[in-house]
């Protein structure tokens, strides 16, 4: 049932629109690609675990169970037969499509929420009850609608949510393209080192942008750093470079300005510096 489901999937230009945060996204394509380390795909990449699903423990832990077959994630659902008979993949595409209707929302909340409840009962004993799962669903899905549905929020697909940040003072170059384009390839290999594929990288550096996606080679020296971002970009997956305005970036702008107070490249992960934390919406 496993094999090669990466082919079936195909809707990423509606996953990646889907208007929750940027990690549930990410998080959803872990799912489709079937890269979610539940004890299936462990055992498939020869890691030992034991024992079945870590909510009901009767089946085997596979990603289509813990989210659509486990009778606690049936309960959560409120029905008995959530895939009829589709396959994990096809369901997901099925609801994706439907994202007008709120279905959408609902899949990523319930999937988020029940990985979470999973993971605090395997790491930390911690059980949830049916119904602290549920509104823990309609928390997240009303929140998500609160953020994304608003007209100036939605007209910028860039939706917001933290990730993770990264910033400091570079000393190379009084070019500002020169220091733009080291700039980025040096974003380029933090978010390689992070394994962050499927990224959209936003620059208002409108020559850098456009060298990035063109298919001329360029020799010049900018040219060549230019090259080695393409080649980065290329190790961590899909990255599409676009430009925008600065005005449409405001949060890497105040971010950048407060870089000069950095001693070194400084990251932040989870929780994001308190220059920018205002400017986030959640
Ligand atoms: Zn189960």
């Amino acid at each position: 049932m496993q094999q090669e489901p990466a082919l079936e999937f195909s809707d990423w230009r509606k996953l990646w629109s889907l208007k929750v945060p940027p990690n549930i996204r990410n998080f959803l394509w872990r799912c489709v690609r079937y890269l979610l380390p539940v004890k299936e795909v462990l055992r498939t990449k020869h890691v030992v675990v034991g024992g079945g699903c870590s909510l009901c423990s009767s089946e085997s832990e596979t990603i289509e169970h813990i989210f659509c077959e486990c009778p606690i994630a049936c309960q959560v659902w409120g029905s008995h037969s959530i895939l009829h008979e589709v396959s994990f993949v096809e369901f997901v595409k099925a609801e994706l499509d439907n994202h007008d209707n709120d279905r959408a929302l609902r899949m990523a909340a319930i999937f988020w929420t029940l990985w979470r409840v999973r993971n605090d009962l395997v790491w930390n004993g911690k059980s949830w009850s049916v119904s602290m799962i549920k509104a823990q669903v309609d928390v997240l899905i009303s929140s998500w609608k609160q953020c994304y549905s608003s007209p100036e929020s939605s007209t910028h697909d860039h939706t917001g949510g933290f990730v993770a940040a990264y910033a400091g003072r570079m000393n190379c170059a009084r070019d500002p393209y020169l220091a733009e384009t080291m700039a980025a390839k040096e974003a380029l290999t933090w978010l390689k080192n992070r394994v962050m594929p499927n990224t959209i990288v936003e620059l208002d550096c409108l020559n850098f942008c456009t060298n990035f996606n063109s298919q001329y080679e360029d020799f010049s020296y900018i040219g060549l750093i230019i090259k080695q971002c393409r080649v980065i970009a290329r190790d961590i997956g899909d990255v599409h470079v676009c430009h925008v305005k600065r005005s449409a970036n405001h949060v890497a702008h105040v971010l950048a300005r407060a870089a000069g107070s950095f001693p070194v490249l400084t990251e932040w992960d989870t929780v994001p510096p308190d220059c920018i934390s205002d400017l986030l919406l959640l």
